[in-house]
């Protein structure tokens, strides 16, 4: 396959147009058949329930060139499993979990000249999302939906490697108790952008949120789920019935346990004992670990033995040994490694 003639080293995080998307609509209670298409344009009703009242949900995940040359993502079974929940939740049909697997498949085939070299730190980042796209003005479900996939190749999310941060513990909350927060709604990214906004003005990477009801537990950032490293090397990662399950996290969880022999715990974290650990990290798709050096609340810079320096020694193996699996270089867990070609 020749590839585009991109300077995969040194594209950023952000859109590139591909050749092909997929596409299939909802109507008259079911999904057509989809197709791939060069059509890069959405055209929809002025009063499309996107548009009116953000009926709309996405996915986030990437493929890649492994060492010995084949294309393959990772885990696209768990993207489709967590965008069914997030349609039941916003009351829009789910598309079929196999549907969205096979058409993942379809568009990165079609777009493999996009796929970054192994090597180059580039990936080819995949959005799959859905929306209501009949017309809406009294406040119900639409009955007619979208659903897409497009790609568009991404450079290394750190260029340089990946510093440690400084985040701030925000004022704003990002999810309600029994609110939407453990879906991949657009809603939730639409009211996280003044807080995030915000944070940035006043010299901060990310926030951390706590939990809405009681402000006392740690819940996660805009984007990306935490993980923490005790004193004597335990992972822990917050539970909260208002996250979103990160499918990043959730791997790590099995990569500390079973390729490294960690004790992993996920429970309620207290912000107050975050003083205590020795390192700690955000964890998502788009950047795997991004390592946090320092969290700033009101006055207070809490400092984790890490440092800002590098990535503290046991997130670094964890992240070793998750992209390890991911390039293979490691041999994955059964089922993780989706081959397409
Ligand atoms: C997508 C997302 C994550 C990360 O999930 P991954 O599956 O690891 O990419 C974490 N938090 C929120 C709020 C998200 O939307």
């Amino acid at each position: 396959m020749e590839k585009k003639n991109i300077d995969w080293a040194n594209i950023g995080f952000g859109y590139m147009k591909t050749d092909k998307r997929f596409v299939s609509n909802f109507k008259d209670g079911k999904w057509d058949d989809g197709q791939l298409t060069s059509d890069d344009q959405v055209v929809i009703s002025e009063c499309a329930g996107v548009l009116q009242y953000s009926q709309s949900c996405f996915e986030g995940l990437k493929a890649y060139q492994t060492e010995d040359g084949r294309i393959v993502c990772f885990r696209p079974d768990l993207n489709a499993a967590r965008m069914a929940d997030s349609a039941k939740r916003l009351e829009m049909p789910v598309f079929p979990e196999d549907r969205f697997v096979q058409a993942v498949v379809d568009v990165v085939k079609a777009n493999a000249a996009f796929v970054p070299p192994y090597g180059s730190g580039a990936t080819l980042y995949l959005r799959p999302y859905m929306f209501a796209s009949s017309p809406v003005i009294g406040v119900k479900p639409a009955d007619e939906y979208q659903f897409r996939i497009f790609c568009t190749p991404v450079g290394p999310y750190f260029k340089g490697g990946a510093k440690p941060i400084t985040i701030k513990v925000s004022d704003f909350d990002r999810a309600a108790p029994n609110g939407t927060g453990h879906i991949k709604a657009g809603l939730n990214y639409a009211m996280s952008l003044h807080a995030i906004v915000t944070a940035h003005e006043e010299g901060f990477a990310e926030n951390m949120y706590l939990d809405a009801a009681t402000r006392t537990k740690v819940e996660e950032t805009g984007g990306a789920n935490f993980i923490f490293i005790t004193k004597d090397g335990k992972l822990v990662t917050p539970k909260s019935s208002s996250i979103l399950p990160s499918i990043t996290r959730r791997s790590l969880e099995v990569v500390a346990e079973k390729y490294l022999g960690m004790e992993v715990e996920e429970r309620e974290v207290y912000f107050d004992e975050v003083k205590d650990f020795a390192e700690c990290g955000l964890c998502g798709t788009a950047a795997v670990i991004s390592p946090v050096g320092q969290i700033y609340d009101h006055g207070n810079m809490i400092q984790f033995p890490s440092g800002m320096d590098e990535m503290g020694p046991v997130t670094k193996k964890l992240y070793d040994t998750l992209t390890g699996i991911q390039m293979g270089r490691i041999e994955a867990p059964e089922g993780w490694v989706k081959v397409i070609e």
